[in-house]
C-alpha cells in the first residue's frame, strides 16, 4: 500500500515552531537582544514602530557574523552555542535552541546587516517567509543589526489577535527590563515612533536598577549577597516602605537569564511577613549564580520556568539572607525574625495595628470577644490570625455561627460622605470604615457558603467573557479548573492563551473578573499545588470580598444595616487583610473630652 506519511515542507515546520517562539512582538525583541548579548554587546539600541508590529530593529556592537553564518543562521536548529549533546548541561548562553531566527524569518520580513571585526565587507540578507530574496556584500558597522519588518504579514490569523499598541508595547518593556537589569556593564538605547524611551549607559546594577525601575528606590533598596559551594546570591532587595501595588517589580535571574518561581518568591514573601502590608509587594532583583549542571532550562519552550536539582537549599539561603538584611532598613543591628527572637522589637517596628492599646474599658463587645491585645507575633495571614483570635481566652466567647442567626442591633447610625458610617451601640460611638467593614462582611458571608465543601452556585454569564493569558497561567487555571468550579468559577480552555468564562458566583462584580482571576494565579502560585483544596477557597473568599467592597457603594438607607452586619460578624474588628473596620469613642472617653 501507498504510504501516506510525509515529512512537512520545511516553510510549514517553521510556522508551526514560530507559533511556539514568536508570539508577539516582545518575543521577537527578547530573542534579538539575547542574540545581541550572547554575541558580546556593549552596546544595543532596539528601535520599534507601532509597537513593534510595523518594525522591530536591534543593533548591537558584538561579534558579527561570517557570510555564511549570515546564510546559516536562519536555518532551523542552526546554533554555534551547542555543539553536542553534553552542552545542554552546561548552558552558559542566553539562546540555545537555534529556532528563534528560523522561527521570525518564517513569518515575517527579515533584513540583516552584518560585519565581523577583520572584515572589511559585512553582509546584507532580506529574507521573507523563509525565503531568500537578497544576499550580497554591503557596507556597514561591525556588530549586527536585524529589522524585523510586519510581524505576522503571513498569518493574519495571528496578526489580527494583536493586542493593541498600548499592551503589545507594555511587553516589549518588560522583555526589555528582563534583559538591560541584568546586564548594566552593557548599554542600552529604546526608542518607540522615533520617541526615546531608555538611554542607558553601562554603569552599576544599583544604578540601572535606579534607571529602570524608579528613583525613588534610590536609597531604598539593599545590597544582598550570599556564597555557598552550591551558589552565589546576589541582587538587591526593596525596604517595606518601597513595597509596591503589582507583583511586576520582582525579578529572578539565573545565570543572568531572567526566570520566573513561584517557590523562590515564597521564599522572599515569607521573609517580609508582616512587615509590608499584605496588598503590597516587595521588590526584588535576585541573581542567582549557579554552575549550569545543577540548572535544567530546558523544562519550559520560553525558558522562563527552571528546575533546579536543590530548590530547597535554595530557599533557605534566600529566605536567611532577605531576613538579615530587611534589618537594614531600620538602621538597627540586623534583626533575626526567626520565632521567638527579637519578638518585642519586631512587633515595635513592624506591629501590623497602630491603634495604641485603649485605656480604661476596652470596647463593648466583651461578651463575644476580647479586644485583641498585641502580646502574641504578628498576624501573618487571616487563618493565623483566626487560630490566634480563637484561642478561648474568654471561656464564655459567644460568637454567633451564621449571621443571620444572631444580629447585634445598634442605636442608630448614618452615611457621612461615602467612607464612613457612625454608629451608636450601647452608649458608645464608632466610626466604621465603610470598605473595611463590607470586605469582612462579604467574606465571612462567602466563607459561610463555602463551609462544610459545599460548592458555590456559578451564575451563568449572559456574555460569556475571554480572558488572555501567558501560556502558563492560562494551565495554572486550568489545572485548577475543578477546584474553581467549586468556587462558581465556570472557566475553559478556548484557543491560544484564551480562556473563557462561562459563569460566575453571583457575588463577583463583572467589571472585577480580570482582577479576580489574576488575583487567583497569584494566589495558587503562592499557596502550591498540594495545598490547593484546602487552602483556595478561603483565599478567593477574600479575593471576592475584597473586588466586592469595592465595587458597591452604599446609600443612606443602608448605614445601620452595614453597622448591624459588621458587628454580627464573627470578627468585626479587622478586615480579612487585618485592616482596621473601626474606631471607638466610649461614653467615658467623650466625657473625659468635654468635662476637663
Ligand atoms: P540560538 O541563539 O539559540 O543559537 P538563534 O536562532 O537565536 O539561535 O541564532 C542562531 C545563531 O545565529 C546563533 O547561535 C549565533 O551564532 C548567530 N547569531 C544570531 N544573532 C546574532 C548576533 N546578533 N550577533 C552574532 N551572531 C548572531
Ligand atoms: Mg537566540
Amino acid at each position: 500500500m501507498e504510504s501516506i506519511i510525509r515529512l512537512l515542507p520545511d516553510v510549514i515546520a517553521n510556522q508551526i515552531a514560530a507559533g511556539e517562539v514568536v508570539q508577539r512582538p516582545a518575543s521577537v525583541v527578547k530573542e534579538l537582544m539575547e542574540n545581541a548579548i550572547d554575541a558580546g554587546a556593549k552596546k544595543v539600541d532596539l528601535s520599534l514602530k507601532d509597537a513593534g508590529k510595523t518594525l522591530i530593529q536591534v543593533v548591537d556592537d558584538g561579534k558579527g557574523m561570517s557570510a555564511q553564518d549570515a546564510r546559516m543562521c536562519f536555518e532551523r536548529h542552526a546554533t554555534s552555542k551547542i555543539r553536542e549533546k553534553d552542552d545542554l548541561f552546561k548552558i552558559q548562553t542566553l539562546g540555545f535552541r537555534g529556532e528563534a531566527l528560523a522561527s521570525i524569518a518564517a513569518v515575517a520580513q527579515v533584513k540583516l546587516k552584518t560585519r565581523l571585526q577583520n572584515m572589511e565587507l559585512g553582509t546584507e540578507i532580506d529574507i521573507e517567509g523563509n525565503e531568500i530574496k537578497k544576499q550580497e556584500p554591503c557596507v556597514c558597522a561591525v556588530g549586527t543589526m536585524f529589522q524585523v519588518k510586519n510581524l505576522f504579514f503571513n498569518v493574519p490569523a495571528r496578526r489580527n489577535f494583536l493586542k493593541s499598541d498600548a499592551v503589545e508595547t507594555r511587553h516589549i518593556m518588560n522583555e526589555f527590563l528582563r534583559i538591560a537589569l541584568p546586564q548594566p556593564e552593557v548599554a542600552f538605547t529604546f526608542k518607540h515612533n522615533e520617541t526615546q524611551v531608555y538611554d542607558l549607559r553601562a554603569t552599576s546594577l544599583k544604578e540601572r536598577i535606579v534607571a529602570l525601575c524608579g528613583a525613588e528606590l534610590k536609597n531604598e533598596i539593599s545590597f544582598l549577597e550570599e556564597h555557598t559551594g552550591y551558589v552565589k546570591i546576589s541582587g538587591y532587595i526593596g525596604s517595606p516602605k518601597a513595597a509596591r501595588r503589582t507583583r511586576e517589580e520582582q525579578y529572578f535571574f539565573v545565570n543572568e537569564r531572567y526566570i520566573k518561581s513561584p517557590f523562590l518568591h515564597h521564599a522572599i514573601a515569607a521573609a517580609y511577613d508582616a512587615a509590608i502590608a499584605k496588598d503590597k509587594h516587595p521588590f526584588y532583583c535576585i541573581f542567582f549564580e549557579i554552575n549550569p549542571i545543577h540548572v535544567d532550562i530546558n523544562i519550559h519552550p520560553t525558558k522562563t520556568e527552571v528546575k533546579f536539582d536543590d530548590e530547597h537549599t535554595l530557599y533557605v539561603l534566600l529566605n536567611g539572607a532577605i531576613k538579615r538584611n530587611l534589618g537594614a532598613f531600620h538602621n538597627a543591628p540586623a534583626l533575626d525574625f526567626s520565632d521567638n527572637v527579637n519578638d518585642d522589637l519586631q512587633k515595635k517596628i513592624y506591629g501590623p495595628f497602630v491603634s495604641p492599646k485603649p485605656q480604661g474599658k476596652p470596647f463593648s463587645f466583651p461578651q463575644k470577644n476580647n479586644y485583641f491585645e498585641p502580646t502574641q507575633k504578628p498576624i501573618i495571614n487571616p487563618q493565623d490570625w483566626k487560630n490566634f483570635y480563637e484561642t478561648p481566652t474568654n471561656p464564655d466567647a459567644n460568637v454567633p455561627q451564621l449571621l443571620s442567626e444572631e444580629i447585634e442591633h445598634v442605636t442608630s447610625a448614618a452615611l457621612i460622605g461615602q467612607e464612613y458610617v457612625v454608629a451608636e451601640k450601647d452608649k458608645t460611638l464608632y466610626i466604621i470604615h465603610i470598605q473595611n467593614a463590607q470586605e469582612r462582611i462579604f467574606y465571612e458571608r462567602f466563607l459561610q457558603k463555602t463551609a462544610n465543601g459545599t460548592s458555590i452556585p456559578s451564575q451563568q454569564l449572559l456574555f460569556p467573557q475571554t480572558f488572555e493569558f501567558s501560556t502558563a497561567d492560562k494551565w495554572l487555571l486550568l489545572e485548577t479548573e475543578v477546584e474553581l468550579f467549586k468556587m462558581g468559577l465556570e472557566l475553559k480552555d478556548f484557543q491560544g492563551n484564551t480562556l473563557i468564562l462561562y459563569g460566575a458566583p453571583s457575588d463577583l462584580p463583572q467589571s472585577k473578573t480580570r482582577e479576580t482571576l489574576e488575583q487567583i494565579i497569584a494566589d495558587i502560585k503562592e499557596i502550591g499545588k498540594q495545598q490547593l483544596a484546602e487552602k483556595l477557597p478561603e483565599r478567593f473568599a477574600k479575593n471576592i470580598a475584597i473586588r466586592n467592597a469595592a465595587a458597591k457603594t452604599i446609600q443612606t438607607n443602608e448605614a445601620k444595616h452595614l453597622a448591624e452586619s459588621l458587628f454580627s460578624c464573627q470578627q468585626p474588628q479587622f478586615s480579612p487583610t487585618g485592616k482596621a473596620t473601626f474606631k471607638i469613642l466610649t461614653e467615658n472617653e467623650l466625657a473625659a473630652f468635654f468635662n476637663n
